[in-house]
């Protein structure tokens, strides 16, 4: 096939590769067409002396092909480390942070069979904007930055995509009773911009309290639009009451690049034993399809991939003896969705 787009595709650590050669192996058979770059980033690019935990090379293929696909990594604890998803999202200008969640009841069980919910964060400001100082030795900081640009560009995205999804309310969830400056700004602009956007509902909670009403009735959520910090937390509590955390993805978009991963971490407590369920990443793998115009190889893996999920083949992580027909190794999921495509 002619003019390939060439992507940059990360394994990563823990179930990273596990769950990554069994969607390329789904991507393949559904006739994805592209061109992968294999990068090495995380634990052994760490431990080989980069503290960004990507090294050069992998950068000159990010340059390249301004799309990566990538698996989740471990990241190490304590000083002298960056966390490299930071560090991606702040170097390639990863400015929106997209995560879908949607309950796939009776397929899947959950307490929300309504669950749909996208939580859009704020990606490269907030406490993740990495400046962070020992001031004494007993006293350090982490500096909470929030500019207008960086509302600006958050809270059009959010309303955009709502416009193009054909989504009818968006809630933004901010904490501007205490953090009256940051927060404020966040909210202010948001009230500022959805004048742009009367066709929306909107509406704004305050952060603690707008948790415990998504936590409770998910159903009366469509889009939640928030900070960095908080819309990290926030979407891993949406993604598990769907069912599990392994369920969903996210794409990470910039004016200049996208970055496409599972919102889970490298669950190192279930690697190498080929149980972790490789969903989030073929969920991200078909936002990256969807941003590289295979629109139609996109619908494909997702519908192959749903009906594996309603005929019961269910990995772990999401197996009821009520509802699952067969507990499938992450291997046999990917064979479950290819023999569906
Ligand atoms: P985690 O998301 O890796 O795991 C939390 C729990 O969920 C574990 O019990 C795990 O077994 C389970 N789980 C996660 N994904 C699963 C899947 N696909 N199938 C079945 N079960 C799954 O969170 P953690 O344990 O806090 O973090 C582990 C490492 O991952 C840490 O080093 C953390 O920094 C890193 N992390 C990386 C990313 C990323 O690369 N984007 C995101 C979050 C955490």
């Amino acid at each position: 096939m002619q003019n390939k787009p060439r992507i940059t595709i990360a394994t990563g650590d823990g179930i990273g590769p596990e769950i990554m050669a069994q969607t390329l192996r789904v991507l393949e058979a559904a006739g994805a067409a592209f061109e992968p770059e294999f990068i090495q980033v995380g634990e052994q690019v760490y431990r080989a002396g980069h503290a960004s935990g990507i090294g050069p090379e992998a950068w000159e293929s990010l340059q390249r092909t301004r799309v990566l696909l990538k698996a989740p990594i471990t990241t190490p604890l304590g000083g002298g480390y960056k966390s490299l998803n930071v560090t991606l999202r702040k170097t390639l200008g990863l400015y929106a942070n997209v995560r879908p969640c949607r309950s796939l009841y009776p397929a899947v069980a959950t307490r929300h069979p309504g669950l749909d919910v996208v939580v859009i964060r704020e990606n490269e400001e907030d406490l993740y904007a990495g400046i962070e100082h020992q001031q004494t030795p007993e006293v350090v900081q982490c500096l909470k930055l929030v500019s207008r640009p960086g509302c600006e560009k958050i809270v059009r995205y959010a309303f955009e995509y709502a416009r193009r999804h054909g989504r009818k309310r968006v809630t933004c969830m901010t904490k501007d009773n205490i953090m009256k400056l940051t927060d404020g700004l966040f909210h202010r602009v948001f009230m500022e911009i959805g004048q742009e956007y009367p066709d929306i509902v909107q509406e704004h909670q305050i952060i603690d309290i707008g948790t415990a009403r998504l936590a409770d009735t998910p159903e009366f959520y469509d889009v939640v639009l928030t900070l960095n910090l908080y819309g990290d937390i926030l979407s891993d509590v949406v993604a598990q009451l769907t069912g599990s955390v392994g369920l969903a993805g996210s794409a990470n978009v910039g004016d200049h690049g996208a970055l496409f991963e599972a919102i889970h971490g490298s669950a190192p407590d279930i690697a190498g034993r080929d149980i972790a369920n490789p969903s989030g990443l073929l969920q991200a793998a078909v936002l990256m399809l969807v941003h590289l115009g295979q629109h139609e190889v996109a619908a494909r893996v997702h519908n192959a991939w749903l009906c594996a999920l309603e005929d019961g083949q269910h990995t772990a992580d999401i197996y009821r003896a009520e509802t699952s027909r067969a507990k499938v190794t992450t291997t046999g999921f990917a064979d479950a969705v290819i023999a569906r495509l």
